[in-house]
């Protein structure tokens, strides 16, 4: 069984007096979150909600309007806060060169903070049930508040599924942006695993440039997910950050950062689309085999110079990501094969050739058996071969390098 994870965003629709008692909780809610932040710096970081409720829960419950449940939540929120930034400080070591000019790194902890850390919005995290609950057939949404609980209509676009078919859900946090009332609630679901001993489908895709992916199935079936347009949009970003990068103002810079953001959400977009694509296309009991990228460069001959070398990285690995965590949730499985030889090998006749591939013209002509594919598709082929060995048992399916025989 694997636990998937979501998050729910609901749209709240609190009247005028309802939402003043939103943002009077949300901001106790805070107050109280950074007097904890406060004793929590004060007193050496002890990460532990038990310790900290041991020490402020009596003062707090007093001197708060807040209920005993959302103190006990404050005390979790900023435990967690301060486990995520513990977290990034352990990813970025301190680097300085000692009197000799070695490089010395040091570990950082929290006790590099000099000051607690402070939390700048109005907040609250509701926990299920004690605060907050569906009522009245799902028409509205019931919610502590600092004095009686109270009752509001709510929408979920396109996310009616997740009250049926055994989503839990847990913890909700309360989010006030521009002006609009919203509820995220983290979900989880228990889902059977994919069986690789009961028959399944076999997809090898085959990631590139030119085109974003190449899928082939054991049916024969051959489908390309054009990239063209993304190639061109990357490359018009680029000619835009190369110019930025080379007035180098503090304004060229602010815009260099908006202009990284907007193409990263905009290509976490197209890759939602295309896991999306392919698992529904596909449907439960598939499994995808992708190449395991680690360590392999693309062919970029037919690129122009700016987009080669950015391009390979981080796009591929979140396709990945994404289809791993969509494919999971319906019993499906993403496998990563090595990528050897896979764009070299005749599936016909099995020769293992570089030459057979022809970059300029995408073809692959084998010259022992004659056999003809376009170059992209005939890397996803053996991709999916590849996942039909695993399948039948080879742990670590892998193209072998052979000789011609003829
Ligand atoms: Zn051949």
């Amino acid at each position: 069984m694997t636990t998937l994870g979501r998050t729910l965003k609901i749209r709240l629709y609190p009247v005028a007096n309802q939402a003043t008692q939103l943002l009077e909780m949300s901001r106790e809610y805070q107050r109280l979150a950074n007097l904890v932040s406060q004793w929590v710096f004060d007193h050496d970081f002890p990460l532990s909600s038990l310790k900290i409720n041991h020490a402020l829960y009596k003062v707090l419950r007093r001197e708060s309007p807040l209920n005993s449940q959302m103190i006990q939540s404050v005390f979790r929120t900023v435990v967690a806060r301060y486990k995520t930034v513990l977290e990034q400080m352990k990813h970025h070591p301190y680097r300085y060169q000692d009197d000799d000019k070695n490089w010395v790194r040091v570990t950082k902890d929290l006790t590099w903070l000099f000051k607690p850390l402070h939390f700048s919005r109005p907040q609250a995290d509701l926990v299920r049930q004690s605060n907050y609950s569906f009522v009245n057939s799902l028409t509205e949404i019931s919610l502590t508040t600092l004095g009686k609980r109270t009752k509001m209509p709510f929408t979920i676009k396109g996310f009616k599924q997740y009250f049926q078919s055994g989503w839990k859900m847990g913890t909700a946090k309360l989010v006030h942006s521009r002006g609009k009332w919203y509820l995220h609630i983290g979900i989880t679901k228990e889902v059977a695993d994919f069986d690789s001993t009961v028959s399944s489908r076999v997809v090898g895709i085959d990631r590139g440039l030119r085109f974003l992916a190449t899928t082939f199935d054991q049916q024969g079936k051959t489908r390309f997910f054009d990239g063209e347009k993304v190639l061109l949009k990357r490359h018009k970003f680029q000619k835009i950050r190369t110019e930025l990068q080379h007035r180098g103002t503090k304004s060229a810079k602010k815009r260099l950062k908006q202009l990284q953001q907007r193409e990263n959400r905009w290509m976490t977009d197209i890759n939602h689309q295309l896991s999306k694509t392919l698992v529904t296309l596909y449907g439960p009991q598939t499994l995808f085999v992708l190449e395991d990228l680690t360590d392999v460069t693309f062919n970029t001959d037919d690129l122009p110079k700016s987009v080669r070398g950015s391009h390979r990285s981080w796009a591929f690995y979140q396709l990945e990501t994404f289809l791993t965590y969509k494919a999971q949730a319906i019993q499906s499985q993403v496998l990563k094969v090595n990528a050897a030889f896979t764009s070299q090998r005749c599936p016909k006749c099995g020769l293992v050739e570089k030459n057979n591939r022809r970059h300029d013209i995408h073809e692959y002509h084998c010259q022992q058996c004659q056999y003809r594919s376009n170059d992209d598709r005939l890397g996803a082929m053996n991709i999916a071969m590849l996942g039909q060995e695993w399948l039948d048992g080879v742990k670590h399916p892998k193209i072998r390098k052979t000789t011609a025989t003829g």
